[in-house]
């Protein structure tokens, strides 16, 4: 396809350098962008008819024309349309304006009317000389970036729109599921793509605007269930290339009376018995990588909901079929108290059998460490935990077949796929196995993990008591100081989140440092202990213990502690500036407590800030998190609040984005697509791959990473 404007050979313009930027280089990248909204100037409206707010096209003859210098200077320009009267007004003029616009001089001027004491208005109108033909069309405005200029982009796009050749790609046999509507003609069949676009470029002014600007028209429809299916279509595509991967098959072998499987041995030393959501998504695990496809699967559950011993019994599972099996947390802190669950589970089984845990991490000392890769290389450490230290160049796993990522969304793509790179054995491909606190609500599970498998741990373990919340501002901090001290003394341990550790200058951050002595000399008797980001890994391992033990009451925190930290005794948590968070972190930092037995109770301290008031999106996250306790309607809301391209992060925004379909609303639409993709890939390649090029150009390898 030619490039939109013609590629030559000379520097390209700062117009044409905007337009690639906004990805603007195909034919069909113009064809695709649409106007953001129309401008009506296919009719002439009579001022008498215009009413307040309307934005309208006038016809009128000048009356009046004076520049005014109090109280401000500008120029005021009164015309009439033999109807009624209104007046001009403009704050910036050209010289020649005034004169320009004589008593007597006809204009066609479009603007918005305003009401008033004084008659009607309209405040900076565009104008131009008055007859001349009307358009059959409304305007489109199109999204524009600094030097780019409207017209250009019109231009462009009616060149594109002429030259782009859209055959249809949609079977004739899967039609959306709106396929036909009614207007005054009759039944209609949904417009192909080709039609829809012209349309939405240059609609007919009979349309319903609001048909328009909500995307519900049929020509916005058609446009939606491609984008999907699109999207659909190379999700799918990578699900299938990863199908013709090979994996090592994970079987554990069956138990004997007398000797009872590694897996089985480890059941019967956990100091619980699994829920049966727990039980459900081992069964999912264990069905997958007993597979000699790769697993690709998330785990899901909410704080606390118990995701360790899951990912505990699935590595047992690896190891007793002979392979090794890594896990990665995303901080060292959650790392370390994984390794340590981990030694206590699994090495008095291990042992006897010559095996054991090894631990990675970047603090590593170079001897420890040396051992460690050596442990990894002879496959003597059947397990591996650690920070992403475990996927760095010098680790050699000897059969590596199972990968567990914790906290999933804490690491890049680009981890990801190290990981997997590193487990590459013999031609083989590693399981992936995915843990993650932050669930996905399931229109975007649906739309954006077409290529993953997700388990649910949908309930948590038995007696827990619910987490109460209160939100308070900032001004009560010491009667909290003084309810905090008879918690204290009656054994209760407390969380004390600060967002930042440092004072800046520009943001009036909490000092973790200055919170910790403040809190010292308020609380005398008890142990405050104080953990941030930039400690070394020993100090915050020693702090970490005082805490765990229950010898420290009051542990002053950054958001270190932020996913995965497991203290069960703690069962007060307090965040400051909790309005700063993101809702998602507030939901994990509350998740640290409520994991014992004991009532728990989280309080989110505000500040309003020079401002005297918080921002709506602070007032709804901080509502959110006193409403509800459920992480799935959380993250619900935070979608709500964000909108998904924040909400999934790097991977999937900007570009790879859907730019027109809206999850919320195309749930049908959706559906469509994730029913027709499979089947379009396996009877119409051709169409497929030609839909996928044409929706997502390049970005197709991108998404699927
Ligand atoms: P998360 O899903 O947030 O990673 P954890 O795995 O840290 O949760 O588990 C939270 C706590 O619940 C831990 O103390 C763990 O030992 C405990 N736990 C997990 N499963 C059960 C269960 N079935 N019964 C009782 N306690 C459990
Ligand atoms: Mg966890």
């Amino acid at each position: 396809m030619p490039a939109v404007p013609a590629v030559s050979a000379a520097k390209p313009s700062p117009a044409q350098q905007a337009m690639r930027k906004l990805g603007l280089v195909r034919d069909i990248d113009l064809a695709l962008h649409l106007p953001l909204r129309y401008e009506d100037e296919t009719r002439i409206t009579l001022l008498k008819n215009a009413r307040e707010g309307d934005s309208v096209q006038i016809e009128a003859t000048v009356t009046a024309c004076e520049v005014q210098q109090r109280p401000r200077r500008m120029l005021k320009v009164t015309v009439d349309d033999g109807s009624a009267s209104c007046v001009l007004t403009f704050f910036s003029f050209y010289a020649s304006q005034p004169k320009a616009m004589a008593v007597g001089t006809r204009w066609r001027i479009r603007g918005e009317v305003k009401g008033g004491f004084w008659g009607r208005q309209m405040q900076h109108p565009s104008y131009k000389a008055a007859g001349g033909e009307l358009p059959q069309a409304l305007t489109p405005i199109y999204p524009v970036a600094a030097g780019l200029p409207q017209a250009y982009v019109r231009r462009a796009i009616a060149t594109a729109l002429r030259r782009v050749s859209l055959p249809e790609t949609l079977p004739p046999d899967a039609q959306p599921p709106i396929a036909n509507y009614w207007n005054e003609n009759g039944l209609q069949p949904l417009p192909s793509l080709r039609e829809a676009l012209l349309f939405l470029h240059n609609p007919t002014p009979d349309v319903a605007l609001s048909a328009l600007e909500d995307h519900s028209h049929p020509a916005w429809q058609r446009l939606k269930a491609e984008e999907l299916l699109a999207q659909q279509l190379s999700q799918y595509q990578a699900r299938q290339a990863r199908a013709r991967l090979q994996a090592p098959v994970l079987q554990v072998p069956a138990s004997q009376a007398e000797q009872p499987s590694l897996v089985e041995q480890l059941r019967a030393a956990l100091p619980f018995a699994l829920t049966p959501a727990q039980e459900r998504v081992c069964r999912e695990i264990a069905a997958d990588m007993a597979r000699p496809q790769p697993m690709h699967r998330l785990l899901q559950g909410d704080v606390g909901s118990g995701k360790t011993v899951v990912a505990a019994l699935s590595a047992m599972v690896c190891i007793a079929a002979g392979w090794q099996c890594a896990l990665m947390a995303p901080t060292e802190i959650l790392a370390e108290q994984h390794f340590g669950k981990l030694v206590g589970w699994l090495e008095p089984i291990l042992a006897p059998l010559g095996k054991q845990v090894a631990w990675l991490a970047g603090a590593q000392k170079k001897k420890e460490r040396a051992a460690m890769l050596e442990l990894v290389a002879s496959g003597q450490a059947a397990l591996v935990v650690g920070t992403h230290a475990v996927i760095q160049e010098q680790v050699q796993f000897h059969n590596l077949a199972l990968a567990v990522i914790d906290e999933q969304h804490r690491f890049g793509v680009a981890q990801r796929l190290a990981l997997r790179s590193k487990l590459a054995h013999a031609g083989l491909e590693p399981h992936l196995l995915m843990m993650s606190a932050t669930p996905i609500p399931r229109t975007l599970a649906m739309s954006y993990y077409a290529d993953l498998d997700v388990s649910v741990i949908d309930a948590l373990p038995p007696g827990r008591t619910p987490i109460v919340t209160r939100v308070l501002p900032d001004s009560r901090k010491d009667e909290l100081i003084a309810r905090l001290a008879a918690q204290l003394a009656q054994g209760r341990q407390v969380y004390w989140v600060c967002p930042l550790i440092e004072e800046s200058e520009t943001l009036d951050l909490s000092n973790a440092t200055a919170t910790h002595a403040e809190l010292s000399a308020a609380l005398p008797g008890v142990l405050v202990g104080l953990l941030h980001s930039r400690m070394s890994a020993a100090e915050k391992k020693a702090v970490m213990q005082m805490f765990a033990s229950g010898q420290m009451g009051l542990l002053v925190a950054t958001t270190v502690i932020e996913v995965g930290v497991d203290v069960p005794n703690a069962s007060l948590m307090v965040i400051e500036h909790a309005e700063r968070f993101g809702l998602s972190q507030l939901h994990q930092l509350r998740g640290r407590v409520g994991r014992g037995a004991v009532a728990s109770a989280c309080v989110l301290l505000y500040s309003v800030g020079d401002s005297g008031k918080l921002s709506d999106s602070g007032k709804e996250r901080l509502r959110a998190m006193a409403e509800t306790n459920d992480g799935f309607e959380i993250a619900r809301r935070d979608l709500e609040i964000r909108g998904p391209g924040e909400f999934l992060g790097a991977r999937q925004s900007g570009t790879a984005m859907l730019r027109f379909a809206d999850l919320d609303q195309d749930g049908v639409l959706l559906e469509w697509a994730q029913e027709l993709a499979p089947r379009m890939l396996t009877h119409y390649p051709r169409q497929a791959q030609q839909h996928i090029e044409r929706w997502l150009g390049s970005k197709a390898e991108y998404l699927k990473a």
